[in-house]
């Protein structure tokens, strides 16, 4: 076993909460339970002998108010020196945090309605719901009331405490991207057939190193079947998914193995006792239509507002001025979504305007060419495992070249990462880019950047295809300038980068 399997077996992780005040109030970690932490949503930032830690918190059903952004923004003010980010799994981000700080942020979030339970480790991370659910005319239910009942009975759950890896789940029902329901190890879709609302399930997606898009289980599910379904799948992979190599043990390699069909019998005959109801496929849509980006009709003749964040980063003046201005002109909520942006719903059509402006001197704005379609990962400004920076590279090269493509009739994704993890999917992005280094024969390392181009989570479903070579770091905006300049000067009307 590895040294994770063996700790795990030696605490229940979720006890690791218990011992969090003890390490307060002690001002240090107990280094053999560390790793623990992570149970919490707190692992180490880089460099790791200096003692800070960075959190995820989960936004169940990524639907929050205004008083709890404004909370969010007093934590990332108190404890995190004003950095916020907002994840590709619809979650926040601080860093900059003390052990002294967690008990107190605790008890902050929670006056606020979050937590952290589950948001790392190998267990049942944030469910992710379609941020348009309630919203979108074209959804055939609103998943919302599934993604808190899933979220409510997996994660967080000691049942599922001791997964052999991350375990994730996306619940969506509009044929939109926003549930990315192929890189998840399930992805529910909801569709209707013959008059009849139900979840299409599909197994083992998940990028890291090794990319796997999920499979179709093939059934046909109601939607009250889809937390008994969930745990089902959840409890196949915690009993008979591989530990030995950590590397290898996400639900996908199992799916591999032993093929869906065989997947699926071990869930019916030994987690649910019963057959599923063979199903179609759902429909997907075209990725980037107009999920990403932009002010879109509501079902009820409201609209809702794309937040478009540069790389997720946000700040605390950044989050209260979100807050007033949802309040202002919608009802005060606001959604986070997967592609580290926020929505503002219920927004009446004649607000549009002014709301677009005030979002725009933000650097907010809701349609941009690139701003809202680029991802990218934490980086070697805090993350232990990368190779290369990230975020201000990024939101570099969207400074730079964003205005030359303005005119671009299709959006366009970037999503680039420090390593080989694919945090922020590098796989499944019209441009994807991973980090690496590269050591010249005197010893000097440089930042380089693999290059994966054309894939989608969308129609295509097929990861991109990765080129010969790679691009040192300082010459990335320099290559995607080119790359996009071809695109531009050859592609057809409403043509796609994957097309
Ligand atoms: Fe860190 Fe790599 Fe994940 Fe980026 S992709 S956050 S560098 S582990």
């Amino acid at each position: 076993m590895s040294d994770i399997e063996t700790l795990k077996k030696e605490l229940p992780p979720f006890q690791i909460f218990d011992l969090i005040p003890q390490y307060a109030a002690q001002g240090a970690i107990d280094p053999e339970r560390i790793d623990l932490l992570k149970w919490a949503g707190v692992y180490p930032q880089r460099p790791q002998e200096d003692g800070f830690l960075m959190m995820r918190v989960k936004v169940p059903t990524a639907e929050f108010s205004s008083d709890t952004l404004r909370g969010i923004a007093g934590i990332a003010e108190d404890y995190g020196r004003g950095l916020l980010d907002v994840t590709d799994r619809q979650a926040f981000q601080f860093h900059w945090l003390t052990i002294g700080n967690i008990p107190a942020i605790f008890d902050r979030l929670e006056a606020i309605g979050l937590h952290t339970k589950g948001a790392c480790g190998d267990t049942v991370r944030a469910v992710i719901a379609s941020p348009l659910a309630g919203l979108d005319a074209r959804e055939v239910i609103d998943v919302r009331p599934i993604a808190a009942s899933m979220e409510g009975s997996l994660s967080g759950n000691p049942d599922f405490q001791d997964l052999p890896r991350k375990f994730k789940i996306s619940i969506t029902a509009v044929p939109e991207l926003e549930g990315i329901h192929m890189i998840n190890d399930i992805g529910f879709l909801a569709h209707r057939v013959n008059g009849e609302v139900g979840f299409d399930v599909w197994v083992g997606g998940g990028l890291g190193a090794v990319a796997h898009l999920a499979k179709r289980l093939g059934v046909f599910i109601r939607p009250e079947e889809v937390v008994e379904v969930g745990r089902a799948i959840a409890g196949a992979y915690r009993d008979h998914g591989y530990r030995a190599n950590r590397k290898k043990s996400r639900l996908k390699f199992l799916i591999k193995d032993l093929g869906v069909e065989k997947f699926r019998e071990i869930v019916e005959t030994e987690y649910l006792g019963r057959t599923l109801q063979d199903g179609p496929a759902a429909p997907v849509a075209r990725f980037g239509g107009n999920d990403v980006l932009g002010v879109n009709p509501q079902a009820d003749g409201l609209n809702y507002v794309v937040v478009a964040t540069t790389v997720g980063r946000i700040n605390p003046d950044k989050a209260r001025a979100l807050a007033a201005l949802a309040e202002r002109y919608g009802q005060g909520t606001l959604r986070t979504t997967a592609f580290q942006n926020m929505v503002i719903p219920h927004v009446k059509s004649e607000d549009v305007a002014a709301l677009s402006a005030e979002l725009a001197a933000l650097d907010l704005a809701p349609k941009t060419t690139l701003r809202g379609t680029t991802i990218a990962c934490t980086g070697t400004q805090f993350c232990r495992l990368a190779l290369t920076e990230t975020k201000a590279r990024t939101a570099g090269l969207v400074d730079q070249i964003e205005a030359k493509f303005s005119g671009l009739d299709v959006p366009v994704t970037i999503n680039l990462t420090g390593c080989s993890n694919a945090c922020t999917r590098y796989q499944v992005a019209d441009l994807g880019f991973m980090g690496a280094n590269k050591t010249d024969p005197d010893g000097t390392v440089h930042e380089v950047y693999n290059v994966h181009l054309a894939g989608s989570i969308g129609q295509a479903q097929r990861t991109g295809t990765k080129l010969r070579g790679a691009v040192p770091a300082e010459r990335l905006t320099e290559y995607t300038d080119a790359v996009l300049s071809d695109f531009q000067a050859h592609k057809q009307p409403a043509e796609s980068f994957v097309e």
